[in-house]
């Protein structure tokens, strides 16, 4: 009997195994065959041999048609990774990066890092053995300042280059140097010697001899450039790659039914919600997706949405949310790509990651409020902000697109048809509408000076560049030859931050405030970090009133993270580390704080720490003495000090603008004469957010060079 019974168990073992197996190999069946059901992979030998044959590639295909996921394959295996080389697939936003390089590492049944890895700022997921790197453009001008040649990369892929942030273009400029460089020296040996000869009588189009260095020894490659565009402008790409061959990958595309409203919204929020239920109740099965613009419109429209799903028969209420946003954990990114439950509807809620980026199969709606939010740089008054402005035509087509990857599919555009025909055929560059500040202190950092005379695949306006120098002059990281200073302008330049969240730290470790500076930089660098749903106003308001400070914003951004730190270290004395993370949250809810936005800005903390550890500042805390951070504040964000006009209006000292204190902040009704403020923010209004109260003396002292008394 007992034989019989353990052989039994051992079938039972077997045919579990057997059906475990079975499952994996299924999934492997079923992801293969979609990988060959791709449009791109019909062409994939000719690929092969045209990225062999060219030294730089333009490819321009439809959205979808497999271009990031599959292409970095075909070169793996086409070779392009023998004697070590890396392939880099650059895209300009951290989601796309991490969720593709996910999703190509399971397609090549290896675990992420190894093979296939990704590396975004503060967060690296790569290993020596890593062949196939996904990370964003940002990061890849990082590492320049450490290997100017790149010369870990025998192919770098440009992806997403239609976006053209500004990182984008600058990479652009930087790679076709490196390019001609490597090309220049390819298979020789670099040594003092033979590059001053080589360099000698050189065009100035390869990179400048110091920057050199850390190469020699080397032996350097040629490096193979391949740019990818979602959108037919392979033209401006080839043009200024010397006219480089450009492919065209043939997408699919099935009809979409494009839908205006008779008048225009009002509330464009309103009107996507009243749109989700309209789709949920009235059309054929098949998933949502809605643009919107940001984390806390997604957050806000998911509450409100589930609310109004409560009031619905039970019947109806087979709907489920998926927000997709670049600060949602990781690990909740992916969770898009899953199918909804069985007999639900899927509504995705996402920013403009969704517009080429990143592809989410089973979308059969798209809901269009034709806004997005931008980066608007005004060059008269040096100010950046972000506003939410009208998309341009290429990407309502961009987007209505995505209604039609696997049937045919509608698109509901939330403005009249009159709307559209105004909008702008196409995005402009973001270069040409951002702060230069933090790309002029990289490329100093590179060696290249000559900031106008560099080669952008579009100039930026000369204003902005000068303004910009101007800035860096003023906090202290340009000399006024607009060289890097040797200690400040060095320093900023490696913290991966905006210039004045870095002077913000190194002013703080000179006056011992470095421990707090550290916590408000880097709740400042997460979006939201409290919520008020507007049917729980009043009690959001008192939930805020345990942790304000008098003084402002940075200060109860400082009193919250130190709350949720005592409470999970208490918590962890008594608990395991998911149950303390657990009560963590509940104590979030309560408290009416996003506890995804405090994690990440526990993330980000933890990185910055490091960076200035290995950097060696100083981190010392200032006790209750708040009047030193305060004064550490006005330090360092002297250019975007306001002062109050009788009006309670206030001034922005450097630009003259006018701006409001935005309602979210301690400060709104208390109004203190003199403040610095973190971000201007244009809706209808222009609002600052994140508001300190300083002393104007302070500013005169601290900042003389901007505000000195005059003699
Ligand atoms: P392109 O870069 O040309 O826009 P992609 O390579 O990003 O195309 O996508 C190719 C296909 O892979 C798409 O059809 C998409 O649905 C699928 N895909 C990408 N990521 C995932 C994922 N995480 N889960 C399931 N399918 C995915
Ligand atoms: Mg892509």
């Amino acid at each position: 009997q007992n034989n019989y019974n353990n052989n039994n168990t051992k079938n039972n073992i077997d045919q579990q195994n057997q059906a475990a197996k079975g499952d994996i190999f299924t999934r492997r069946q079923r992801i293969q065959q979609q990988r060959k059901s791709l449009p791109i992979a019909s062409v994939e030998k000719r690929l092969v041999e045209e990225a062999r044959n060219n030294d730089t590639l333009i490819i321009v295909g439809e959205t979808g048609s497999g271009k990031t996921t599959q292409l970095p394959q075909y070169l793996f295996y086409g070779g392009f990774c023998r004697d070590g080389g890396v392939i880099g697939v650059t895209q300009p936003r951290r989601v796309a990066a991490v969720s593709v390089a996910k999703r190509v590492a399971e397609e090549c049944g290896v675990a992420l890092g190894q093979k296939v890895g990704y590396a975004i700022r503060f967060d690296d997921m790569t290993s020596a053995s890593t062949r196939i790197k996904y990370m964003t453009d940002g990061l890849l001008l990082r590492e320049a300042l450490l290997d100017p040649c790149l010369s870990k990369y025998s192919v770098i892929i440009v992806d997403e280059a239609h976006e053209r942030t500004v990182h984008t273009d600058v990479l652009l400029g930087l790679l076709k140097s490196v390019q001609k460089t490597r090309s220049r020296y390819a298979n020789k040996v670099i040594n003092g010697h033979a590059q001053n000869g080589l360099l000698l009588g050189a065009e100035n189009d390869t990179l400048h001899t110091s920057l050199l260095k850390p190469c020699h020894g080397k032996k350097l490659s040629p490096l193979k450039l391949i740019i990818m565009s979602a959108s037919l402008d392979a033209w401006v790409f080839s043009e200024y790659f010397g006219g480089a061959r450009a492919l065209h990958v043939q997408g699919r595309q099935y009809p979409v039914d494009i839908l205006y409203t008779h008048q225009p919204e009002s509330d464009y929020v309103d009107a996507a919600l009243i749109t989700i239920f309209q789709i949920h109740l009235e059309e054929s099965h098949g998933d949502v997706l809605v643009f919107l613009t940001g984390q806390e419109e997604i957050e806000s429209v998911e509450r409100l949405v589930h609310e109004r799903l409560r009031q619905l028969p039970e019947g109806y209420q087979k709907l489920s949310t998926f927000p997709i946003f670049s600060s949602l954990p990781s690990e909740k990114q992916m969770k898009v790509f899953m199918p909804a439950p069985a007999g639900f509807r899927k509504v995705i809620l996402a920013t403009n990651i969704a517009e080429t980026s990143v592809t989410i199969p089973g979308i059969k709606y798209v809901v269009d409020p034709g806004v997005v939010k931008a980066r608007i740089y005004d060059a008269d008054t040096g100010i950046e902000s972000l506003d939410i402005v009208k998309t341009s035509k290429a990407q309502a087509l961009q987007r209505s697109g995505r209604a039609g990857r696997e049937g045919p599919g509608k698109c509901f555009r939330l403005y009249p048809e009159s709307e559209f025909a105004k909008f702008e055929d196409s995005t402009t560059p973001e270069i040409k509408r951002c702060d230069l500040s933090h790309v002029i202190l990289q490329l100093k950092a590179l060696g290249i000076d000559d900031i106008t005379g560099f080669d952008f695949i579009e100039k930026p306006n000369r204003t902005a560049i000068i303004r910009s120098l101007e800035s860096l002059f003023l906090l202290g990281a340009l000399t006024e030859e607009s060289k890097l200073t040797d200690l400040v302008g060095q320093q900023m330049a490696r913290l991966p931050l905006e210039p004045m969240y870095s002077k913000a730290l190194i002013l703080a470790s000179q006056l011992n405030c470095l421990e707090e500076m550290l916590i408000v930089v880097s709740m400042l660098s997460v979006e939201s970090i409290f919520y008020a749903p507007r049917e729980k106003l009043e009690e959001s308001r008192a939930a805020l009133r345990c942790f304000s400070s008098p003084e402002g914003d940075h200060l109860t951004l400082l009193n919250v993270y130190r709350a949720s730190n005592e409470f999970l270290e208490k918590n962890k004395l008594t608990n395991s580390k998911e149950k303390a993370e657990k009560n963590l949250r509940k104590w979030c809810k309560d408290n009416f704080i996003n506890s995804r936005s405090l994690r990440h800005a526990r993330d980000v903390h933890s990185q910055i720490q490091r960076n200035v550890e290995q950097m060696g500042l100083r981190i010392a805390s200032c006790g209750d003495d708040m009047l030193v951070f305060r004064r550490c504040l006005a330090g360092s964000f002297f250019l975007n000090a306001a002062l109050k006009q009788p009006d309670g209006i206030y001034r922005i000292l450097s630009s003259g603008l006018m701006v409001q204190i935005h309602p979210s902040s301690v400060l709104f009704r208390s109004k203190p004469e003199c403040i610095i403020f973190d971000k201007l923010v244009r809706t209808n209004n222009s609002y600052i957010r994140n508001i300190c109260r300083v002393d104007y003396l302070w500013l005169a002292e601290l900042a003389p060079q901007c505000y000195g008394l005059q003699e």
